[in-house]
Protein backbone atom coordinates (compact mmCIF):
# COMPACT_ATOMS: atom_id res chain seq x y z
CA UNK A 1 0.00 0.00 0.00
CA UNK A 2 0.93 3.76 -0.62
CA UNK A 3 -0.13 6.53 1.12
CA UNK A 4 -0.22 9.56 -0.95
CA UNK A 5 0.32 12.82 1.07
CA UNK A 6 -1.59 16.10 -0.06
CA UNK A 7 0.97 19.09 -0.84
CA UNK A 8 1.54 21.04 1.53
CA UNK A 9 1.23 18.61 4.35
CA UNK A 10 3.17 19.36 7.58
CA UNK A 11 5.75 17.41 9.66
CA UNK A 12 3.59 16.17 12.26
CA UNK A 13 0.85 14.68 9.65
CA UNK A 14 3.68 12.71 7.78
CA UNK A 15 4.79 11.88 11.26
CA UNK A 16 1.30 10.87 12.28
CA UNK A 17 0.60 8.38 9.57
CA UNK A 18 4.29 6.54 9.99
CA UNK A 19 3.46 6.52 13.74
CA UNK A 20 0.27 4.64 12.98
CA UNK A 21 1.93 2.14 10.69
CA UNK A 22 4.27 1.38 13.16
CA UNK A 23 2.00 0.96 15.90
CA UNK A 24 0.27 -1.40 13.39
CA UNK A 25 3.53 -3.76 13.14
CA UNK A 26 4.28 -2.30 9.67
CA UNK A 27 7.33 -0.14 8.39
CA UNK A 28 6.75 3.22 6.19
CA UNK A 29 9.62 4.44 4.12
CA UNK A 30 8.63 8.24 3.52
CA UNK A 31 9.96 9.79 -0.22
CA UNK A 32 9.56 13.56 0.02
CA UNK A 33 9.88 14.93 -3.36
CA UNK A 34 9.58 18.12 -4.60
CA UNK A 35 5.85 18.05 -5.25
CA UNK A 36 4.53 16.29 -2.73
CA UNK A 37 5.33 12.95 -0.24
CA UNK A 38 4.63 9.67 -0.91
CA UNK A 39 4.70 6.84 2.05
CA UNK A 40 5.60 2.98 1.25
CA UNK A 41 3.79 0.95 3.57
CA UNK A 42 5.60 -2.80 4.53
CA UNK A 43 3.45 -5.04 6.20
CA UNK A 44 0.16 -6.89 6.94
CA UNK A 45 -2.38 -5.17 4.37
CA UNK A 46 -5.49 -6.28 6.69
CA UNK A 47 -3.75 -4.49 9.62
CA UNK A 48 -3.20 -1.15 7.36
CA UNK A 49 -6.90 -0.66 5.70
CA UNK A 50 -8.17 -1.10 9.44
CA UNK A 51 -6.20 2.23 10.37
CA UNK A 52 -8.31 4.10 8.08
CA UNK A 53 -5.21 6.10 7.28
CA UNK A 54 -7.34 8.29 4.03
CA UNK A 55 -8.90 9.84 6.98
CA UNK A 56 -5.70 11.44 8.68
CA UNK A 57 -5.72 15.21 8.42
CA UNK A 58 -2.94 15.50 5.52
CA UNK A 59 -3.58 12.33 3.49
CA UNK A 60 -4.53 12.89 -0.28
CA UNK A 61 -4.80 9.29 -0.47
CA UNK A 62 -4.15 5.89 0.04
CA UNK A 63 -4.07 3.25 -2.69
CA UNK A 64 -3.58 -0.75 -2.87
CA UNK A 65 -1.28 -2.33 -5.59
CA UNK A 66 -0.83 -5.72 -6.59
CA UNK A 67 2.31 -5.08 -9.14
CA UNK A 68 5.87 -5.02 -8.18
CA UNK A 69 6.34 -1.32 -9.46
CA UNK A 70 3.24 1.26 -7.58
CA UNK A 71 3.64 4.76 -8.38
CA UNK A 72 4.33 4.28 -12.01
CA UNK A 73 1.38 1.74 -12.37
CA UNK A 74 -2.24 2.05 -13.83
CA UNK A 75 -3.65 0.48 -10.53
CA UNK A 76 -2.46 3.83 -9.09
CA UNK A 77 -2.95 5.87 -12.09
CA UNK A 78 -5.46 4.43 -14.47
CA UNK A 79 -5.80 7.41 -16.72
CA UNK A 80 -2.39 7.71 -18.97
CA UNK A 81 -0.51 10.27 -17.99
CA UNK A 82 1.04 13.73 -20.19
CA UNK A 83 4.63 14.75 -19.18
CA UNK A 84 5.47 18.33 -19.98
CA UNK A 85 8.61 19.18 -21.41
CA UNK A 86 10.19 22.94 -21.23
CA UNK A 87 9.42 26.47 -19.19
CA UNK A 88 6.08 28.45 -19.70
CA UNK A 89 6.19 29.31 -23.25
CA UNK A 90 7.85 26.95 -24.27
CA UNK A 91 6.53 23.80 -23.56
CA UNK A 92 5.76 20.15 -25.49
CA UNK A 93 3.88 17.32 -24.15
CA UNK A 94 4.53 13.42 -24.37
CA UNK A 95 1.11 12.11 -23.61
CA UNK A 96 -1.78 9.46 -25.57
CA UNK A 97 -3.33 12.75 -27.45
CA UNK A 98 -0.05 13.46 -29.15
CA UNK A 99 2.88 12.48 -31.21
CA UNK A 100 6.18 13.90 -30.02
CA UNK A 101 9.08 14.00 -32.33
CA UNK A 102 12.36 14.73 -30.92
CA UNK A 103 15.24 15.27 -32.93
CA UNK A 104 18.93 16.81 -32.80
CA UNK A 105 22.42 15.61 -33.23
CA UNK A 106 23.56 12.33 -31.29
CA UNK A 107 26.62 14.47 -30.00
CA UNK A 108 26.96 18.11 -29.58
CA UNK A 109 29.86 19.29 -31.31
CA UNK A 110 30.04 22.67 -32.23
CA UNK A 111 27.96 25.59 -31.69
CA UNK A 112 26.99 25.45 -35.72
CA UNK A 113 26.72 22.15 -36.34
CA UNK A 114 24.33 21.64 -33.12
CA UNK A 115 21.94 25.19 -34.49
CA UNK A 116 22.40 23.54 -38.27
CA UNK A 117 21.19 20.18 -36.75
CA UNK A 118 18.72 22.11 -34.83
CA UNK A 119 16.66 23.49 -37.89
CA UNK A 120 16.70 20.13 -39.50
CA UNK A 121 14.98 18.58 -36.42
CA UNK A 122 12.69 21.81 -36.92
CA UNK A 123 12.54 20.41 -40.73
CA UNK A 124 11.44 16.68 -39.30
CA UNK A 125 8.70 18.39 -37.09
CA UNK A 126 10.90 17.75 -33.93
CA UNK A 127 9.72 20.26 -31.00
CA UNK A 128 12.18 19.22 -28.72
CA UNK A 129 15.58 19.17 -29.40
CA UNK A 130 18.26 16.31 -28.24
CA UNK A 131 21.73 16.07 -28.05
CA UNK A 132 24.27 14.70 -25.64
CA UNK A 133 27.26 16.59 -23.93
CA UNK A 134 27.91 13.88 -21.84
CA UNK A 135 28.37 10.85 -23.88
CA UNK A 136 28.73 7.33 -22.20
CA UNK A 137 30.75 5.97 -24.99
CA UNK A 138 31.31 1.79 -25.22
CA UNK A 139 35.13 2.43 -25.71
CA UNK A 140 36.71 4.80 -23.26
CA UNK A 141 38.87 6.13 -26.23
CA UNK A 142 35.73 7.40 -28.40
CA UNK A 143 34.74 11.11 -27.85
CA UNK A 144 33.30 11.49 -24.26
CA UNK A 145 31.14 14.69 -24.93
CA UNK A 146 32.05 18.66 -24.58
CA UNK A 147 30.47 18.14 -20.70
CA UNK A 148 29.26 21.78 -19.68
CA UNK A 149 30.45 23.41 -22.45
CA UNK A 150 28.50 21.30 -24.49
CA UNK A 151 25.07 22.20 -22.17
CA UNK A 152 26.03 25.90 -23.27
CA UNK A 153 25.61 25.19 -26.86
CA UNK A 154 22.46 23.53 -26.23
CA UNK A 155 21.20 26.54 -24.27
CA UNK A 156 22.10 28.75 -26.98
CA UNK A 157 20.40 26.33 -29.46
CA UNK A 158 17.50 26.57 -26.99
CA UNK A 159 17.43 30.74 -27.09
CA UNK A 160 17.57 30.82 -31.02
CA UNK A 161 15.13 27.93 -31.58
CA UNK A 162 12.60 28.29 -29.06
CA UNK A 163 13.08 24.46 -28.47
CA UNK A 164 12.78 22.82 -25.17
CA UNK A 165 16.28 20.65 -24.60
CA UNK A 166 16.58 16.94 -23.62
CA UNK A 167 20.13 15.68 -22.87
CA UNK A 168 22.11 13.00 -21.08
CA UNK A 169 23.27 12.34 -17.46
CA UNK A 170 25.55 10.01 -16.72
CA UNK A 171 26.64 10.78 -12.96
CA UNK A 172 25.11 11.92 -10.29
CA UNK A 173 27.78 14.28 -9.49
CA UNK A 174 26.68 16.49 -12.77
CA UNK A 175 22.91 16.34 -11.80
CA UNK A 176 23.35 20.31 -10.47
CA UNK A 177 24.67 21.13 -13.17
CA UNK A 178 22.90 19.45 -16.47
CA UNK A 179 19.41 20.45 -14.55
CA UNK A 180 20.46 23.83 -14.83
CA UNK A 181 20.60 23.92 -18.67
CA UNK A 182 18.10 20.62 -19.62
CA UNK A 183 14.04 20.62 -19.77
CA UNK A 184 14.18 16.91 -19.62
CA UNK A 185 17.47 14.74 -18.27
CA UNK A 186 18.10 11.49 -20.24
CA UNK A 187 19.66 8.51 -18.37
CA UNK A 188 20.82 6.29 -21.28
CA UNK A 189 20.64 2.46 -21.68
CA UNK A 190 23.88 2.18 -19.82
CA UNK A 191 22.65 3.55 -16.38
CA UNK A 192 18.82 2.04 -16.43
CA UNK A 193 19.72 -0.03 -13.17
CA UNK A 194 22.09 2.76 -11.44
CA UNK A 195 19.75 3.39 -8.68
CA UNK A 196 22.08 6.12 -6.95
CA UNK A 197 21.55 8.15 -9.99
CA UNK A 198 17.65 7.20 -10.87
CA UNK A 199 16.97 7.94 -6.81
CA UNK A 200 19.47 11.50 -7.10
CA UNK A 201 16.83 12.24 -10.05
CA UNK A 202 13.19 11.80 -7.96
CA UNK A 203 14.10 14.95 -6.66
CA UNK A 204 15.72 16.97 -9.45
CA UNK A 205 12.07 19.18 -10.26
CA UNK A 206 12.25 18.18 -13.93
CA UNK A 207 10.89 15.47 -16.31
CA UNK A 208 13.35 12.87 -16.72
CA UNK A 209 13.49 10.09 -20.30
CA UNK A 210 14.25 6.45 -19.32
CA UNK A 211 15.39 4.56 -21.81
CA UNK A 212 15.44 0.65 -21.35
CA UNK A 213 18.63 -1.23 -20.91
CA UNK A 214 19.43 -2.68 -23.56
CA UNK A 215 19.38 -6.85 -21.67
CA UNK A 216 16.46 -5.63 -19.36
CA UNK A 217 12.96 -6.91 -19.20
CA UNK A 218 9.93 -4.51 -19.04
CA UNK A 219 9.14 -5.64 -15.58
CA UNK A 220 13.17 -4.25 -14.58
CA UNK A 221 12.35 -0.56 -16.41
CA UNK A 222 9.16 -0.24 -14.65
CA UNK A 223 10.88 -0.78 -11.56
CA UNK A 224 13.79 1.73 -12.45
CA UNK A 225 11.49 4.17 -13.03
CA UNK A 226 9.58 3.39 -9.95
CA UNK A 227 12.81 4.37 -7.80
CA UNK A 228 12.64 7.66 -9.00
CA UNK A 229 9.14 7.87 -9.07
CA UNK A 230 9.40 6.56 -5.16
CA UNK A 231 11.35 9.42 -4.59
CA UNK A 232 8.82 12.43 -5.33
CA UNK A 233 9.08 12.97 -9.53
CA UNK A 234 6.73 10.94 -11.47
CA UNK A 235 7.19 12.99 -14.97
CA UNK A 236 8.75 10.34 -16.53
CA UNK A 237 8.76 9.24 -19.95
CA UNK A 238 9.74 5.67 -20.89
CA UNK A 239 11.70 5.10 -24.40
CA UNK A 240 11.91 1.47 -25.93
CA UNK A 241 15.92 1.73 -27.61
CA UNK A 242 16.47 -1.98 -28.99
CA UNK A 243 17.48 -4.62 -27.12
CA UNK A 244 20.15 -7.29 -27.44
CA UNK A 245 18.85 -10.56 -29.28
CA UNK A 246 20.70 -13.16 -31.33
CA UNK A 247 20.32 -10.88 -34.56
CA UNK A 248 23.22 -8.91 -35.59
CA UNK A 249 21.85 -7.33 -38.47
CA UNK A 250 20.90 -4.57 -36.72
CA UNK A 251 22.84 -2.94 -33.22
CA UNK A 252 20.14 -4.01 -31.18
CA UNK A 253 16.75 -5.57 -31.79
CA UNK A 254 13.28 -2.83 -31.77
CA UNK A 255 10.88 -4.46 -29.52
CA UNK A 256 8.05 -2.91 -30.67
CA UNK A 257 5.71 -5.07 -28.71
CA UNK A 258 7.12 -3.03 -25.10
CA UNK A 259 4.86 -0.28 -26.08
CA UNK A 260 1.55 -2.09 -26.26
CA UNK A 261 2.52 -3.96 -23.10
CA UNK A 262 3.74 -1.04 -20.84
CA UNK A 263 0.64 0.92 -21.66
CA UNK A 264 -1.33 -1.90 -20.35
CA UNK A 265 0.74 -1.66 -16.90
CA UNK A 266 1.98 1.84 -16.57
CA UNK A 267 0.37 5.04 -17.37
CA UNK A 268 3.68 7.02 -18.04
CA UNK A 269 4.09 7.83 -21.41
CA UNK A 270 6.14 5.95 -24.03
CA UNK A 271 8.23 7.01 -26.95
CA UNK A 272 10.80 4.82 -29.51
CA UNK A 273 14.22 5.63 -30.41
CA UNK A 274 14.73 4.35 -34.05
CA UNK A 275 18.31 4.89 -34.51
CA UNK A 276 20.34 3.56 -31.53
CA UNK A 277 17.96 0.75 -31.72
CA UNK A 278 18.66 -0.17 -35.26
CA UNK A 279 22.07 1.56 -35.57
CA UNK A 280 21.51 2.41 -39.64
CA UNK A 281 20.12 5.12 -41.33
CA UNK A 282 17.74 3.20 -43.91
CA UNK A 283 15.93 1.64 -40.99
CA UNK A 284 14.82 4.78 -39.20
CA UNK A 285 11.71 5.78 -41.42
CA UNK A 286 10.13 2.26 -41.09
CA UNK A 287 10.85 1.72 -37.39
CA UNK A 288 8.99 5.35 -37.00
CA UNK A 289 6.15 4.47 -38.82
CA UNK A 290 5.96 1.27 -36.94
CA UNK A 291 6.36 3.92 -33.67
CA UNK A 292 3.08 6.18 -34.59
CA UNK A 293 1.70 2.78 -35.93
CA UNK A 294 2.12 1.24 -32.36
CA UNK A 295 0.64 3.70 -30.61
CA UNK A 296 4.18 5.32 -28.84
CA UNK A 297 3.61 8.69 -27.73
CA UNK A 298 6.58 9.70 -29.78
CA UNK A 299 9.92 9.37 -31.34
CA UNK A 300 13.67 10.49 -30.70
CA UNK A 301 15.56 10.87 -33.81
CA UNK A 302 19.43 11.19 -34.25
CA UNK A 303 19.72 14.22 -37.48
CA UNK A 304 23.47 15.41 -38.72
CA UNK A 305 24.17 17.92 -41.05
CA UNK A 306 26.70 15.88 -42.32
CA UNK A 307 27.08 12.67 -40.77
CA UNK A 308 30.21 11.93 -42.42
CA UNK A 309 32.45 14.03 -39.64
CA UNK A 310 30.33 13.36 -36.84
CA UNK A 311 31.95 12.61 -34.03
CA UNK A 312 28.94 9.99 -32.71
CA UNK A 313 26.75 7.55 -34.62
CA UNK A 314 27.17 9.20 -38.13
CA UNK A 315 25.99 5.93 -39.86
CA UNK A 316 22.50 6.76 -38.08
CA UNK A 317 21.80 10.13 -38.15
CA UNK A 318 19.29 11.25 -40.85
CA UNK A 319 19.86 14.44 -43.04
CA UNK A 320 18.07 17.10 -45.09
CA UNK A 321 16.82 14.51 -48.23
CA UNK A 322 15.26 12.45 -45.48
CA UNK A 323 13.39 14.93 -43.55
CA UNK A 324 10.31 16.07 -45.63
CA UNK A 325 8.74 12.61 -46.65
CA UNK A 326 9.22 11.10 -42.96
CA UNK A 327 7.66 14.33 -40.97
CA UNK A 328 4.43 14.42 -43.74
CA UNK A 329 4.41 10.00 -43.19
CA UNK A 330 4.24 10.76 -39.47
CA UNK A 331 1.43 14.08 -39.71
CA UNK A 332 -0.32 11.19 -41.92
CA UNK A 333 0.35 8.20 -39.60
CA UNK A 334 -0.61 10.16 -36.42
CA UNK A 335 -4.16 11.58 -37.33
CA UNK A 336 -5.00 8.08 -38.19
CA UNK A 337 -4.32 6.67 -34.99
CA UNK A 338 -6.05 9.49 -33.85
CA UNK A 339 -2.91 11.98 -32.39
CA UNK A 340 -1.84 15.55 -33.72
CA UNK A 341 1.59 16.26 -34.06
CA UNK A 342 2.63 17.95 -30.61
CA UNK A 343 3.73 21.38 -30.57
CA UNK A 344 5.50 24.29 -28.54
CA UNK A 345 3.10 25.94 -26.44
CA UNK A 346 2.86 29.66 -26.09
CA UNK A 347 4.21 30.58 -29.09
CA UNK A 348 4.91 28.84 -32.10
CA UNK A 349 8.83 27.91 -33.05
CA UNK A 350 10.96 30.38 -34.55
CA UNK A 351 10.72 30.28 -38.37
CA UNK A 352 13.56 29.17 -41.05
CA UNK A 353 16.01 31.06 -41.51
C1 LIG B 1 21.80 8.45 -26.91
O1 LIG B 1 20.59 8.62 -27.04
O2 LIG B 1 22.63 9.31 -27.21
C2 LIG B 1 22.30 7.16 -26.40
C3 LIG B 1 23.57 7.00 -26.00
O3 LIG B 1 21.36 6.21 -26.40
P1 LIG B 1 21.35 4.77 -25.67
O4 LIG B 1 21.55 5.05 -24.22
O5 LIG B 1 19.97 4.26 -26.00
O6 LIG B 1 22.44 3.95 -26.30
MN1 LIG C 1 24.30 7.91 -30.07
Amino acid sequence: MVVVMAAGATDSEIDAVVASVDAAGGEAFVSRGEQRTIIGLVGDIDRFLDLNLGGLPGVSETVRISTPFKLVSRDHHPARSTVWVGTAGHRVPIGPDTFTTIAGPCAVETAEQTLAAARLAQDLGATILRGGAYKPRTSPYAFQGLGEAGLRILAEVRAETGLPVVTEIVDSADIDVVARYADMLQVGTRNMANFGLLQALGSVGKPVMLKRGMSSTIEEWLMAAEYIAQRGNLEIVLCERGIRTFESATRNTLDVSAVPVVQAQSHLPIIIDPSHSGGRRDLVAPLTRAAVAVGADGVIIDVHPDPRTALCDGPQALTAPDLADLAAQVATLSAAVGRTPAQVSGRTTSPRR
